[in-house]
């Protein structure tokens, strides 16, 4: 795997000296003061190009912008509050009332349940879920008001893949837009606006943040597209990221490239770890060979990152949860893509929200473990799951 770093690492815009300062300031600043009326009126005539007010632009949050549309080969990016409030904001520009969304069954669940939910009492709007993992699937659920397609791939829980290309290629004979979050893979690894997708999303917050000090997120894609959606969805809805946050993204990026190639080679570590391991039944890790569409990843992925689940064989839940409190080097928490492992187990949250059967639908079972992988040494994260992968046999072990 080879990563090209410069654009995450290229300081401020050359022209700006900023007493030679080599990291750039926070620009913590709600307006900019003009001279005089002319110099309003003319800023005002190019108002995506001028900073006047920071609910529009922003130089701190300008400058992280302008480095994340180059890693993701887009015309421009803009940042958000959270990456719900970009992905909400994506949505809203594509669809409208009484239209049809197509989206996979393992979407995150937020936005699951914004498009089934939200959408469905607003504005009437039907979502299919679909597993997706074939561009049959997505050409057989089209319907005549379908406006848009939203992909996750690798989605969330399972990590099935979609074909890109092939999708983004179906949906745009038929005028249906496009959106991928494109969180687990990070801009580095896969370029869906590359493969024709109209927008790419992202939680921030993961490995783009990957410090876990901010929340944010992102979307990226075609000027022209942009630009529309700033003056609506991104100034209307106002889901801004603050100067702060942009300026510790942009701490964050000068070193995406070697966190990802380090969350990369301890994931592979570890998942090739736990494949030999005779307490797991199956390790889902789009890296591996064993992985159902690992040829699919490769095609479209130039690497993988370090979120990864396996179900353990038993499904007593008290083994499980005994299994889980032993780990000791990995946190014990939700979110994912910091520097520290961390490990999660969906039946804490889902089965507060689901019934086993529903559990069971989405293809999750009681001893499904999903592990972030971090920075650390990956020999202490195998030594970590060793002592504890004991706790989840039959007959225990004590
Ligand atoms: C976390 C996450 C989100 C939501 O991002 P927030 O920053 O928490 O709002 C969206 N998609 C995926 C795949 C996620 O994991």
């Amino acid at each position: 795997m080879e990563i090209k770093t410069p654009e995450t690492i290229l300081c401020y815009d050359p022209e700006q000296k900023y007493e030679g300062a080599i990291v750039p300031p926070i620009f913590q600043n709600s307006l900019f003061a003009f001279p005089d009326w002319e110099a309003i009126d003319n800023a005002f005539n190019a108002r995506q190009e001028n900073f006047i007010y920071s609910r529009g632009k922003n130089p701190t949050v300008d400058f992280a912008e302008k480095k994340l549309a180059k890693i993701a080969h887009a015309d421009r990016a803009i940042l958000f509050t959270s990456g719900m409030a970009a992905i909400s904001a994506a949505v809203l520009y594509c669809v409208k009332p009484n239209s049809h969304i197509i989206t996979v069954k393992n979407v995150y669940g937020p936005t699951s349940n914004f498009m089934a939910h939200y959408l469905k009492d607003k504005l009437n709007i039907e979502t299919t879920f679909i597993s997706g993992e074939n561009v049959e699937d997505f050409r057989v659920n089209i319907r005549e008001n379908t406006s848009l397609i939203y992909l996750e791939s690798p989605a969330s829980a399972m990590f099935n893949l979609q074909d890109l290309e092939a999708v983004a290629f179906l949906a745009k004979e038929k005028n249906i837009k496009t959106i991928c979050d494109n969180t687990w893979a990070t801009p580095l690894f896969q370029h869906p606006l590359d493969f024709g997708i109209d927008f790419e999303v992202h939680s921030v917050t993961k490995y783009l943040g990957g410090h876990s000090d901010l929340v944010a997120g992102v979307i990226m894609g075609k000027k022209q597209e942009m630009e529309a959606l700033f003056s609506r969805e991104y100034e209307w809805l106002g889901g801004k990221i603050s100067p702060f946050e942009a300026w510790l993204l942009i701490r964050s990026l000068r070193t995406l490239p070697i966190r990802m190639q380090r969350h990369q080679e301890n994931a592979m570590k570890v998942a090739q770890f736990l494949e030999q391991q005779p307490q797991i039944a199956q390790v889902r890790y789009p890296g591996l060979r064993s992985f159902p569409q690992y040829e699919l990843g490769k095609k479209q992925m130039t690497g993988y990152s370090g979120l990864l689940s396996f179900q353990l064989k038993t499904n007593d839940i008290e083994k499980v949860k005994t299994f889980y409190n032993t780990l000791k080097v990995f946190h014990k928490g939700v979110s994912w893509g910091g520097f520290e492992s961390l490990v999660y187990a969906p039946a804490i949250s889902y089965l507060k929200e689901l019934s086993p059967e529903q559990f069971a639908n989405m293809g999750i079972s009681m001893g499904d473990i999903r592990i972030s992988i971090g920075l650390e040494n990956a020999e202490d994260l195998i030594a970590d799951l060793q002592q504890a992968l004991p706790k989840a046999q039959f007959p225990p072990q004590s």
